[in-house]
């Protein structure tokens, strides 16, 4: 493949030396197994390699597709808008950030909420994108999953959330990130008291306060293949513990074996399982 392989648009891919950070054209790398995939047919098994089985991001919107039944989906609170109310800098002014990030992803902050149907069966449904903020839950994100949570509540509906949240606690927005772990952790207490059904699903990555609120407290917690998913990183562990990690620590098949998880699912079977376990569930 010397020659490298000629995009639509007519230019040189590299596939050898693909450029990092930009995903767009015919063919994708996989980290999985380092082979070129064809884009279309990644897509097609809903961003699945077809080599390795590597489980590529989705988006939020494409969550929603492949696990709602089609044009189900209604979404609640699309009006809640970040705001910065610590007028909080980094290497930028955190309201630039959230300018920027709103308008590449075309969301308003990480988390979409709302109600739909998984094989004709009503659901209160969440998803965190990773690609806004690395996901990181800030006030919108706790709102919009809290308010979800009291909606099922309410409701009588079975609740499932998907994470995709490497940041953990959007700490840009400091104590009032923080709050919203325990928010939320408090509004499915009351949904498990009035006895709702929730399904949580990590998928990659699922990290810091998303992995230590929400996230972990399924009353079934299953998780997508090869996820990276805790709480802090290997090397701030290595560097507090001073310590040798185990190998593969935090990816769903090592908590699967240490009982963190419950289920591995696949992206193919996500629908199928979350529609046999709410009939299980009799809600
Ligand atoms: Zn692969």
């Amino acid at each position: 493949m010397a020659s490298g392989k000629v995009d639509v648009a007519g230019r040189r891919t590299g596939m050898k030396h693909p450029k990092r950070g930009v995903p767009e054209g015919l063919w994708r790398r996989c980290p999985g197994c380092r082979q070129t995939i064809f884009r279309k047919e990644a897509e097609r098994r809903l961003g699945v390699c077809p080599e390795c089985d590597y489980h590529w991001y989705v988006s939020a919107n494409d969550r929603i597709a492949q696990v709602l039944d089609d044009g189900t989906f209604e979404e609640w609170d699309a009006d809640l808008e970040p705001t910065d109310p610590l007028e909080f800098t980094d290497q930028r002014k955190y309201a630039d950030r959230l300018a920027a990030e709103q308008k590449r992803t075309g969301l308003r902050d990480a988390a979409l909420a709302g109600t739909g149907m998984i094989r004709a069966r009503r659901v209160a449904f969440g998803v965190t994108d990773s690609a806004f903020i690395m996901g990181s839950m800030g006030s919108v994100v706790g709102e919009r999953l809290t308010r979800l949570i009291e909606r099922a509540t309410d409701q009588s509906l079975p609740l499932i959330i998907v994470s995709g949240s490497g940041g953990g606690a959007r700490m840009h927005e400091g104590i009032l990130s923080l709050m919203q772990m325990a928010k939320v952790s408090a509004a499915l207490g009351r949904y498990d008291t009035a006895g709702g059904l929730f399904i949580s699903v990590l998928t990659n990555p699922t990290m810091g306060g998303v992995a230590a609120s929400f996230a972990s407290l399924g009353d079934l917690v299953f998780a997508e293949p090869r996820a990276l998913i805790g709480f802090a990183g290997p090397r701030t562990i290595k560097a507090t513990m001073r310590i040798e990690l185990p190998e593969g620590f935090q990816t769903s098949e090592f908590l699967l074996e240490h009982g963190y998880i419950d289920r591995i699912v696949r992206r193919h079977d996500l629908k199928s399982e979350i529609a046999r376990v709410i009939d299980y569930s009799g809600l």
